[in-house]
């Protein structure tokens, strides 16, 4: 069966979806997008991605095409034209196609509006068994990374030197503290059993795998601080983790090339992934 993508309302072979050359997206990375899980054939926290959507493109002055629910509505389709079980849905709106190219906003042009799924078992990830190795680089990043923008120049460049090294993600790094993997959120497990991740602030993406993953924790009386971490901190913990919409909770195992505790996904992780799991399967839609 031929993969369905959406492109500005129609659906079409993905290989049949195209936009313009003059596109924002392509010429000025002028654009937002996101990500949610699928699973079952349903959408993963999909309303804590949309709300995200909404913030991020209020963050750079673009109005959506579309309103959330008719954007959730297509998210939907596309899962059910392309018969995806598990797996997730990207979309990506950018300001348009202008007829040339202008650094400043332009006037009248309709936002570009496309989406594309893609296949993946994430619960039964072989990843979430044996963990992976993280490898640090400096966080090349701009200073807006609350923002979900389409300019991941820095995560290309971080994430293809961590795949080069045998690594599994990039933790990047800014004076001196992790601020969050190439795709995803960082969290270490201390040995007084605190969990720790980055605070939310525009040094890092406001991951929805993050805040479910805090909630899930705070509500089993785990001890949640969102503060930086140092990667000596990191190697000297019990326990470390990576999240993300289309890992859910990974095990790190190591950091460049040193073993975190034995060199083991760690039982809390274990048990952080199951729960998440767990809330994913119950409140997906
Ligand atoms: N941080 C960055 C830089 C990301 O690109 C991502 C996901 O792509 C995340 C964190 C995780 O966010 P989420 O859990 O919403 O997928």
């Amino acid at each position: 069966m031929d993969q369905i993508a959406y492109v500005n309302g129609s659906f079409v072979p993905l290989a049949e979806a195209k936009v313009s050359i003059l596109d924002r997206g392509f010429l000025f990375a002028d654009g937002i997008y996101e990500v949610a899980a699928v699973l079952d054939g349903r959408l993963v926290d999909n309303a804590s991605h949309l709300a995200r959507l909404k913030r991020s493109v209020g963050e750079i002055s673009l109005a959506l095409p579309e309103t959330l629910e008719r954007i959730a509505e297509i998210q939907k389709e596309l899962v059910a034209r392309n018969q995806l079980v598990n797996g997730m849905v990207y979309l990506e709106v950018t300001r348009g196609a202008d007829k040339v190219r202008d650094f400043a906003f332009p006037k009248g042009i309709a936002p570009t509006l496309i989406m594309f799924t893609t296949v993946k078992d994430i619960v039964n990830a072989p990843s979430a068994k044996t963990g992976i190795g993280v490898m640090t680089v400096p966080d090349l990043r701009w200073t807006r990374r609350d923002i979900k923008s389409v300019a991941l120049l820095a995560q290309v460049l971080a994430k293809q030197a961590a795949a080069e090294a045998g690594a599994g993600e990039a933790w990047m790094i800014e004076d001196g503290k992790v601020t969050e993997g190439g795709s995803s959120s960082a969290f270490i497990l201390t040995r007084d059993d605190v969990l720790v991740t980055r605070q939310n602030g525009s040094e890092i993406l406001p991951g929805c795998t993050r805040k479910a993953v805090v909630a899930l924790a705070e509500e089993r009386q785990l001890r949640v601080e969102e503060r930086a971490f140092s990667v000596e901190e990191a190697l000297a913990a019990k326990e470390a983790f990576i999240t993300s919409a289309t890992l859910f909770v990974q095990p790190v195992i190591s950091i460049d090339g040193k073993m975190i505790a034995n060199g083991k996904p760690g039982p809390m992780t274990n048990r952080l992934r199951e729960i998440y799991v767990d809330f994913a399967r119950a409140t997906a839609v």
